[in-house]
């Protein structure tokens, strides 16, 4: 067991709140308690060595072994006699109902590696002093992108092995975030200015899948860890909320209803990747054996204004003209808005570099272009579409006399823009109504303040 204080003091002179830490179990317990103490440290809390006059102790436990346990157990009991305060966090903490069985009176108690949950309760039960003047790291956290947009991220991993990817062999199977650590984080960039957040993982539909759609507590509800409920409970903090990386699988139906009535934004990242039934077995695609066509158009039929976004990969190994030739008559039918394409490369460690009959550098190249012309064509009918309508948009960037911008049917950085003509002076992140007057095959013009 280690008592963890690393630059401890007994009392703290400048009224910082004390955490006294124990920390039991393996090598991978310790380095969660201290990614956890530095956190702390980092918001100004002090470690003391003595539960005795603390303002709160944490128990990072170990579960492994009954013995593990029994410990566990035994350092939460003498932490509640000589304190009372007690947060539990680490590998028993998947077991809570034993620790609460035992000790009913312990705060809260938190899974390993939930550094956001454990910190929430600690904020909680003593809330930290922040000094503005003393703070490096704002409260919301050091964001890279611009200040009216952010990426966050919902998992990490993936349970899917297509064929083509080595992102499993490199991060792992998936692990989710609880739904409430998630809301924490998006709640405080909403509070900081942020107007548009952008979901992203590897998988985003299966988002849950690992924690068996655990119970998570969020402003006095009880949610599900899963897509649907973290969709929903994202759209009530009045930002815009934009879906990335999600499979065409039937439990994403649901979602439509929270698009159609304007909470979630009317747009879908799907990276097919191949339309092709037997290129999508070789590439062991999820949701490979969805009726993916059928589910397109029932989306678009629920929400008119639905924007789909994908990419592909063209020359995949064994590809033949006539599985090309359904890629192409799906992007016809599906009639997505916006498209990446690649050419497909082999990935050292990727099991698709094994498969037989590649495709030649140059029937990949001639694929490539005959597939982007047909979807520039598709993506200046959709957009000509819009002129002559009014769209919200999102300033990213302000130009002399107007703004660039992006409508609800743009990401950032992938998708098209908004050229804005101004009539009065607009602000970076400002969501205005735009009259669109043209359109080319990539972006949309119009006037602002019209
Ligand atoms: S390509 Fe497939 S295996 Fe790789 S991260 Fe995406 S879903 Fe997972």
């Amino acid at each position: 067991m280690a008592q963890l204080a690393p630059t401890t003091t007994d009392s703290a002179p400048n009224g910082a709140p004390r955490i006294s830490f124990v920390s039991l179990g393996c090598p991978k317990a310790l380095v969660d308690s201290e990614r956890i103490v530095t956190r702390l440290r980092a918001e100004g809390y002090e470690l003391t060595r003595n539960h005795d006059g603390a303002d709160l102790v944490i128990v990072n436990t170990c579960g492994f072994l009954d013995s593990a346990k029994a410990e566990s157990l035994s350092a939460i009991g003498e932490a509640l006699a000589e304190n009372g305060k007690v947060v539990v966090t680490g590998c028993m903490g998947a077991e809570p109902e034993q620790i609460r069985a035992v000790h009913p009176s312990v705060l809260a108690i938190t899974g390993p590696q939930q550094y956001e949950s454990v910190l929430a309760a600690v904020h909680e039960a003593v809330p930290p002093k922040h000094d503005p003047f003393l703070d490096l790291v704002p409260e919301q956290g050091v964001k890279l992108t611009p200040r009216h947009y952010a990426y966050l991220k919902i998992s990490e991993g993936c349970n899917n092995r297509c064929t083509f990817c080595i992102i499993p062999k490199l991060r792992g199977d998936l692990v989710s975030r609880p739904l409430a650590d998630v809301m924490r984080e998006a709640e405080k960039l909403v509070n900081a200015g942020v107007r548009e957040l952008l979901v992203i993982s590897q998988d985003t539909s299966a988002y849950g899948v690992d924690l068996k759609y655990a119970e998570s507590k969020w402003k006095d509800r009880e949610w599900s860890t899963r897509f649907f409920d973290l969709a929903d409970a994202l759209g009530d903090l009045g930002a815009w909320v934009r879906l990335h990386y999600v499979y065409p699988y039937p439990h994403v139906d649901r979602v439509m209803e929270l698009m159609a009535s304007g909470k979630v934004l009317p747009y879908l990242d799907i990276p097919f990747q191949h339309a092709s039934p037997t290129v999508l077995r070789r590439m062991k695609r999820p949701a490979a054996q969805e009726k993916t066509l059928a589910r397109v158009l029932s989306w678009r039929e629920a929400v008119p204004d639905l924007t789909l976004r994908s990419t592909f990969i063209v020359g995949f190994p064994g590809e033949t003209e006539e599985e090309f030739q359904e890629l192409l008559d799906f992007l016809e039918e599906g009639q997505l808005d916006r498209v990446g394409c690649f050419k497909f490369e082999p990935v050292a460690g990727a099991p698709a570099n094994a498969l037989e009959n590649p495709v030649p550098d140059e029937v990949k190249a001639e694929r490539y272009e005959r597939f982007m012309l047909k979807q520039q064509a598709i993506s200046a009918r959709r957009l000509k579409r819009k002129v002559g309508t009014r769209q919200q948009v999102i300033i990213d960037s302000l130009t002399p006399g107007g703004a660039i911008g992006r409508t609800k049917g743009d990401a950032p950085e992938i998708d098209g823009s908004v050229k804005i003509a101004a009539r009065r002076p607009l602000r970076v992140g400002e969501v205005v109504t735009v009259k669109i007057e043209a359109s080319d095959a990539y972006d949309l013009m119009g006037t602002a303040g019209f």
